[in-house]
């Protein structure tokens, strides 16, 4: 991407020309959570200001205007995500109880012996909830191995199912290690053998356009704060056939179509799922952070993440010591490493002090790390505001605290 591009985007996002420890903020934990943009927020004041009222309530005229906001975001995702229809694309208040919906409500028909596929790979939030429905039911987990590079063991993943296998369930993007997993591939395996699938997308929707009618999974999870949008707001795209068979996951308001003390019948799809009062402000201000994503171009984004991605890397590979967790050809804007035996948390800190923003820890995926057979990585990630002069900024910054702490 051109430079003045790249200078445009930044002025949409204030927070970017703030300061940290004096010095110029460099941003790279964009896969924690991506900064947003000013329209995104504007949408937000916009609607606290002139717009609010509850949602699917109402036949005032406030309230037919706020469910016309949240049901424009509805088919907006369903567009980008190419979702049959609307009735597929449930709001949920993340990719976690996304998935935590997916395995309490159809993992309900699975029993004692049944077996779900992951992978070692899994931030915990694609790994606990099947615990959860492990002990409630005594399913049985088993776990995809990795290569050196950090790729899946694909002839491993096929030769995990059995006539006892229920569900696969995996990541698009590792947040560790950046592999793009072959989903398309994984997903046609698993449903030649009868199975179905779910995809943990939140590291996928914010650097590749998805596509679930392609992909053909069953399931598909992820969070707007990842992909420029407001917090506390994700999608869950399910196929209608297994929508319409699962039972709610949650019970109260909205998701009802008749109540008595006796009984009570659901309401259709998408709503079955949507008990309670949801975000409506966050989700309408969703479709915002989409139009900005569709008005750059995602495969603008991508390209310019991954140039960005391998000129930090190769500079990286300069500092004596330095490895890299995860080098899949292809991986995504993320970059994992430790320096000799220098704790992640102390890198961490001294490049806070020079006011460059990573991660360092398990990041969510202890399994992997006690694959790996280390405590915790330093993770620099990017998004597409992120320029060569933070990139460098950041190398420097790196090369000093290095220099320190070696
Ligand atoms: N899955 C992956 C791969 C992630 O990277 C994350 C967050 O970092 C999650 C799931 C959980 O997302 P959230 O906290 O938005 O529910």
């Amino acid at each position: 991407m051109e430079k003045e591009d790249i200078e445009r985007i930044r002025g949409e996002f204030p927070i970017l020309s703030r300061e940290v420890a004096g010095r110029p903020m460099v941003y790279l934990d964009n896969t924690a959570t991506s900064q947003t943009p000013g329209r995104v927020v504007s949408e937000i004041e916009r609607i606290y200001t002139h717009e609010k009222a509850n949602v699917h309530r109402g036949v005032h005229t406030l309230s037919q205007e706020m469910t016309d906001l949240q049901e424009h975001t509805r088919e907006t995702i369903r567009g980008y995500i190419n979702a049959s229809g609307v009735d597929e694309v449930i709001f949920t208040r993340g990719t976690t109880e996304g998935i935590n919906l997916v395995a309490s409500s159809f993992g309900s028909r699975f029993k004692s012996g049944d077996e779900v596929i992951l992978t070692v790979m899994e931030h915990h939030a694609n790994i606990v909830p099947w615990q959860l429905l492990r002990d409630r039911t005594g399913i049985v987990l088993r776990v995809v191995d990795i290569n050196e590079r950090g790729e899946l063991d694909l002839e491993q993943y096929r030769s995990l199912f059995n006539e006892r296998t229920v569900m696969a369930s995996f990541c698009h993007v590792s947040n560790v290690l950046g592999t793009v997993n072959p989903v398309k591939e994984m997903t046609a395996y698993a449903h030649a053998q009868g199975v179905p699938v779910l995809i943990d997308g939140a590291q996928a929707s914010p650097h590749m356009l998805i596509d679930v009618a392609d992909i053909d999974c069953d399931f598909y999870v992820f969070s707007a704060h990842k992909m420029y949008g407001p917090t506390g707001i994700g999608v869950l795209y399910g196929k209608r056939r297994w929508l319409e068979e699962m039972p709610p996951y949650q019970g109260g308001g909205e998701m009802i179509a008749k109540v008595t003390f006796e009984h009570t019948t659901y309401a259709e799809l998408p709503f079955k799922f949507e008990a309670g009062t949801p975000d409506f402000v966050g989700i309408a201000a969703f479709a915002k952070a989409i139009e900005f994503i569709r008005e750059v171009g995602m495969e603008r984004i991508a390209a310019h993440e991954h140039e960005l991605m391998e000129y930090t890397q190769k500079r990286m590979l300069e500092i004596p010591g330095l490895r890299i967790f995860g080098t899949a050809p292809g991986k995504s804007a993320v970059i994992s490493f430790l320096v000799g035996d220098i704790h992640p948390y102390d890198l961490g800190m001294l490049l806070d002090k020079q006011g460059v923003e990573v991660r360092t820890g398990h990041h969510c995926a202890m399994p992997l790390m006690d694959r790996l057979g280390i405590p915790g990585t330093v993770r620099a990630s990017f998004a597409v505001y992120n320029t060569r002069e933070e990139a460098d900024a950041f190398i420097n910054a790196l090369t000093r605290a290095t220099a320190i702490l070696s």
